[in-house]
């Protein structure tokens, strides 16, 4: 599933091929489940920037928006000609390249949206990791708040962790040094920096292999899968990268977790 990381991959490499000229926009017959608004006519205008907050990619045309979430298996893909692929929802023909989204489970979605409907939607989700409001304090007054929620699930809430998936959520609590299970309410405030340190490690590192690939499920814009998995310390890992013991798997909040009892307390 397409994390912060694999979002920030998709973005940097489609940026390099702006502007997009939309010259024609094909769609497929079961698209809409995918469409928030029923109008979708971004015929004969430019994407002139694209940017990203939490997993939402946010693609700029003059005062309108295009926001984008990928779901499970949602990916944006360049091509030089016409792509030939059984889930591609949406084509946007361009200039001399086409712009791809191709979504085999449809978890996705699409809105189209004018400057308020974007502002109105992005205040649902809580700070990017990489702004400035997500810091210590943040992480320590928002786990204060809700004392009994247990860490690793809490993570995965896209109103306070925006971009925050199952996997970087597993490996901010190993490398923050805390157990999954711990309950918000009983971190102290030393570990809420170390849960700070530790997202910006993950996420610098993952977006470093461009993206982490499970199961075949994330592709870049080239259609290639990021080497992500080898860097890991405890997801779907056997021995813990930090100490060598034996990883843990728990399942919590329905979620495939894995931590190293000896590094994590
Ligand atoms: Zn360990």
């Amino acid at each position: 599933m397409p994390e912060l990381p694999e979002v920030e991959t998709i973005r940097t490499q489609l940026s390099e091929h702006l502007p997009f000229k939309i010259k024609k926009v094909n769609y497929s017959p079961v698209v809409g489940s995918l469409f928030g608004e029923k109008s979708f006519d971004p015929e004969g205008m430019e994407i002139s920037e694209i940017k990203r907050y939490g997993k939402v990619l946010n693609f700029i045309l003059g005062d309108q928006h295009i926001l984008s979430g990928l779901g499970m298996t949602g990916g944006w893909i360049i091509s030089k000609e016409s792509l030939d692929e059984k889930h591609k929802h949406v084509e946007f023909i361009c200039d001399d390249i086409y712009l791809s989204y191709v979504d085999p489970r449809r978890f996705g979605f699409i809105h189209y949206m004018d400057e308020s409907g974007k502002e109105n939607f992005l205040t649902r989700l809580g700070p990017d990791p990489f702004s400035k409001d997500f810091n210590a304090e943040y992480i320590y007054s928002v786990l204060k708040k809700y004392p009994n929620r247990q860490l690793k699930p809490f993570l995965l809430d896209q109103k306070y962790f925006a971009g925050i998936g199952n996997y970087l959520a597993s490996e901010i609590c190993a490398l923050a040094g805390v157990r999954p299970t711990r309950r918000a309410g009983k971190v102290t405030k030393k570990e809420a920096g170390k849960l700070k340190e530790a997202t910006d490690a993950i996420l610098n590192k993952s977006i470093k292999a461009n993206g982490a690939t499970f199961w075949g499920g994330y592709r870049d814009t080239s259609g290639e899968k990021g080497d992500g998995l080898n860097h890991l310390v405890v997801f779907f890992q056997r021995d813990c990268g930090m100490c060598g013991g034996v990883v843990k798997k728990i399942i919590l909040g329905g979620r495939g977790t894995f931590y190293c009892p000896k590094c994590q307390k």
